[in-house]
């Protein structure tokens, strides 16, 4: 298979096989307003190709033994490793993030830290009973072909997140990336190809246009799971039009997750990691602090800290080596952001930034004095603008913190165990951080309650999300 260069024409992946669409459109750099190239426009045929192709590889690849497909899993994570630096720099010409920091380098690092450790991972037959009445034995069967929608925000990162597991457990995929950042996952798709078997992974991409590929995928009668990361409104659409054919889903959706401060925190020591739990990859990260909670005692001097911190961090062109901060990936998001802070700046104080900047650039924004019905506090704004709310009680920062549709993550900042113990238990979310937050690892599993998902992904029990079980009694 041939592989591809920046700024030309790219191609969807089928079968094994490079195929160009009828149409293209324009993928757009965020930092500069360029073209970085043109992604094809699949059509409902060519989506119909990609999973009889998935659905022809099924047949072989879902009867290899474990520990083949154990060791292609490997090859993949080591194509990844080798392609990390290529892939970084298309992430970042296309999703906008800067090279370091916490940007695309990073993202290829946890990329390949998820695709090793997944690789690794198994879900071996459960002996459930054994004597003389009989034995009982619960297998996990893959479940045919998985179908991936994934967001702009995190594009190979996520896409390893949910091909992976697929392929782990024996399952093939057809992948649909944001029409903003589609080039590294064909990238991504092509790399893996090499080391994989024809049909095994399939990448189509479109624009959200009139035939909609993601919403056909989910009424898809070939699919038979779809495997979903993004916001909650479209969540909500795929799992309506999943009904029809009772497919597995995964989804992991919006959050709004609260971090809160209690009285004893050391301002200083603090304000690094909170401004990294709130501000990495611009904001525009489904677990970061999008509200923060103070209490009193230390609300100015915390205020102090983050402004501090927050004001040291360059912000400019992703391909630029100095920059930390990148642009907004895109206008619709740059437009939610704008509106939030302009809302949060009508009730609140500006401690920092409050402009939007030249392009899709919005400095880091921090704002305090908030109450909890302000737009800013209530709406996720998925950007570089933090609003601060202060409190008096542990209670009241609880029932703050919990007054949220989603409930993605949540964090507690304190150097008193029990109170970070009672806190943790207390609050409405999938994962708790303490003394930091937004910490994802591939062996926990992640995931959000309320309208912030449904399922998990990670470890053994994201695994078993891409199984059916069943079970043999002898
Ligand atoms: P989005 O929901 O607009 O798009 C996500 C994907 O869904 C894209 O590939 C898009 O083309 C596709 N899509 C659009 N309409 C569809 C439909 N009707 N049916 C099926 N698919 C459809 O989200 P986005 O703007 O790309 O990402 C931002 C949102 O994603 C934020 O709300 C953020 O919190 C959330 N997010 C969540 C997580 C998580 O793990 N919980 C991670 C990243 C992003």
């Amino acid at each position: 298979m041939s592989t591809t260069t920046l700024a030309e024409k790219f191609s969807l992946i089928i079968g094994g096989e490079a195929r160009s669409a009828n149409a293209s459109f324009d993928v757009i750099n965020p930092s500069t307003g360029e073209t970085v190239g043109e992604a094809p426009e699949a059509s409902i045929a060519d989506l119909d190709l990609a999973v009889e192709a998935a659905n022809a590889a099924f047949k072989s690849w879902s009867r290899l033994p474990d520990d083949e497909l154990q060791k292609a899993c490997e090859a993949v994570a080591a194509q990844i490793d080798a392609h990390s630096e290529e892939l970084a720099q298309l992430v970042t010409l296309e999703q906008g993030k800067p090279l370091n920091g916490l940007g695309s380098r990073w993202e290829l690092g946890a990329a390949s830290a998820w695709a090793h450790y997944t690789a690794s991972l198994s879900l071996p037959v459960k002996v459930i009973q054994d004597n003389e009445e009989g034995r009982v034995e619960m297998h996990r069967e893959p479940l045919g072909v998985v179908g991936s929608i994934t967001p702009w925000n995190f594009p190979v990162m996520i896409a390893v997140w949910h091909i992976m597991p697929a392929l782990r457990t024996g399952n093939t995929v057809v992948i649909k990336p944001s029409p903003n950042t589609p080039l590294s996952t064909i990238r991504l798709v092509e790399i893996m190809n090499s080391v994989l078997p024809a049909g095994v992974v399939n990448c189509i991409t479109a624009s959200d246009g009139a035939s909609n590929i993601g919403s056909a995928m989910s009424s898809h009668p070939d699919i038979r799971k779809v495997v979903f990361t993004g916001s909650c409104s479209t969540g909500q659409k795929i799992m309506r039009s999943a009904s029809e054919t009772m497919k597995r889903l995964t989804l992991e959706m919006g959050g709004n997750d609260a971090g809160i401060v209690l009285g004893d925190v050391d301002a200083q020591a603090i304000a690094e990691p909170l401004f990294w739990g709130a501000f990495i990859n611009n904001g525009q990260t489904c677990a970061a602090l999008k509200r923060l909670y103070v209490h009193e005692d230390v609300y100015d001097d915390v205020c102090k800290a983050l402004v501090d911190f927050a004001r040291a961090i360059p912000v400019g062109d992703g391909m630029d080596e100095t920059s930390i901060l990148g642009p907004i990936q895109n206008q619709a998001q740059f437009d939610i952001i704008d509106r939030l802070v302009k809302a949060g700046a009508e009730q609140g104080r500006v401690l920092l930034g409050g402009q939007a900047q030249d392009g899709l650039f919005y400095n880091p924004t921090i704002i305090a004095d908030l109450d909890n019905h302000n737009p800013l506090v209530r709406e996720e704004q998925f950007g570089p603008a933090l609003p601060i709310v202060k409190f008096s009680s542990h209670a009241e920062a609880i029932a703050l913190a919990n007054d949220s549709e989603n409930g993605l993550g949540g964090s507690v900042w304190t150097n008193d165990k029990d109170a970070a113990k009672e806190i943790a238990a207390s609050m409405e979310c999938g994962s708790v951080w303490v003394n930091k937050h937004g910490m994802i690892q591939p062996n926990a599993p992640f995931g959000g309650v309320k309208k912030s998902g449904l399922g998990v992904e990670f470890a053994e029990e994201g695994l078993a999300e891409y199984t059916d079980i069943k079970v043999i009694f002898y």
